[in-house]
């Protein structure tokens, strides 16, 4: 059982104004892939750095699986970690690279080679157990670092932005192999990223943190669909959703303009669609690709807004435009079919199904009436 508990854990550095990690309460279950993600400074490291034991815990309780290990030495908390920087032994060679490790803790030669031969096998290394780290490409000794973590058969995987060296190609490439390993070894994964790319692809659920705090923890599906408030609404996508500030009036919603021209109102019975809020002053959010230029299926209900198209950026199999609509910016990704020139004047058509509302006084999600709940 490798489940991870986190009870209220404070972490505040020895000298610093206020708390890197705020009272977090995590429950992360046993063989589940979770990805801490957030910005840098958040406090992802520092949080993954107090399973490890690397970090002294200020206040509350770590515990892997039934064990508080607050104050348990790093080497008796059956975990392994991957980092950034996975320094190999330039002058050993991948077998013994792999060995290392287990040589240390005294285990027999034998089970050193089968561990070895194992984990050499998943991440396709066999061929290259006799060379040294300089005659292998970036990749491979990634890999050597990963089965290093390996062959110490751990309850928990700790990854520490292990593909942030790799070049872009190589990271799509990795990300699947270790998705697969995980798949594979059905061990307990937390993955420490700023990429908010890896954390959709990679996790079971994913945790985002911003100032030491925990903003959602979810399924990848869930975060995106229904982001708990404005961060993580604009965090997670790219390009990220557009946000306005609106206004509730008796008819519906206003949207003040930008540029000062005044506002732009729709009629729409903002109570049919949205439920659990009083407030008048909201922002109102829509995902770029779900913007639909100059609509003409009159089934697919939507709020419209004149807009001047400001840039076009074709990127093959979407487009992305640049709208400026009532003085504000907005992202359109759409499809590479719909054609429009820089100047065009065109109508953003915002689907009634598709837009959130978020609170402007504490940027929480308000919820839609038929999706029960929050
Ligand atoms: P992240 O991994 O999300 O980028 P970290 O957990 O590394 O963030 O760091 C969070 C904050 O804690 C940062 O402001 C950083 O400066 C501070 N911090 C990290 N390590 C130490 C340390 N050893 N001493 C003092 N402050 C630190």
């Amino acid at each position: 059982m490798a489940s991870i508990n986190f009870s209220k854990v404070v972490k505040q550095y020895e000298g610093a104004k206020e708390a890197t990690v705020k009272g977090i309460d995590l429950f992360i279950r046993d063989k589940e892939f979770v990805v801490l993600v957030g910005p840098s400074g958040c406090g992802k490291s520092t949080s993954l750095r107090m399973i490890a034991g690397l970090e002294d815990i200020t206040d509350g309780t770590v515990t892997i699986g039934d064990v508080v290990v607050n104050n348990l030495p790093p080497k008796d908390r059956d975990i392994a970690m991957v980092f950034q920087n996975y320094a190999l032994y330039p002058h050993m060679n991948v077998r013994e690279n792999l060995s290392f490790g287990l040589k240390l803790r005294k285990f027999p030669r034998s089970e050193i080679d089968k561990r070895v031969e194992e984990a050499a096998a998943i991440l396709g290394l066999t061929e290259y157990l006799d060379r040294l780290p300089k005659a292998l490409s970036g990749g491979q000794r990634q890999r050597v670092a990963l089965g290093r973590a390996i062959v110490r058969e751990p309850k928990v995987f700790l990854m520490d932005e292990p593909l942030s060296n790799l070049d872009a190609k190589l990271r799509v490439q990795m990300r699947a192999e270790i998705k697969k390993l995980h798949q594979r070894l059905k061990t307990t994964f937390v993955y420490v990223t700023h990429d908010q790319v890896e954390a959709m692809t990679m996790a079971d659920r994913i945790v985002l943190l911003h100032e030491g705090i925990i903003q959602q923890y979810d399924i990848p599906a869930v975060i995106y669909e229904k982001p708990a408030n404005v961060f993580v609404a604009t965090f997670i996508g790219s390009p990220p959703m557009n946000i306005f500030k609106v206004n509730r009036t008796d008819k519906g919603l206003s949207m003040p303009a930008k540029d000062g021209n005044g506002n732009h109102s729709w009629d729409m019975a903002v109570n049919e669609h949205f439920t659990g809020f009083d407030d008048k002053e909201l922002f109102m959010g829509i995902r770029p690709e779900h913007i639909l230029i100059d609509n003409q299926d009159k089934s697919v209900p939507t709020l419209q807004l004149p807009c001047r198209v400001d840039l076009i950026e074709p990127m093959g199999a979407e487009t992305y435009l640049y709208l400026v609509g009532n003085g504000h910016s907005i992202n359109a990704r759409v499809d590479p079919t719909v054609r429009v020139q820089v100047g065009q004047q065109v109508t953003a058509h915002i689907p009634v199904a598709a837009f959130h509302l978020f609170k402007q006084s504490d940027t929480r999600r308000i919820a839609r009436k038929n999706e029960g709940g929050a």
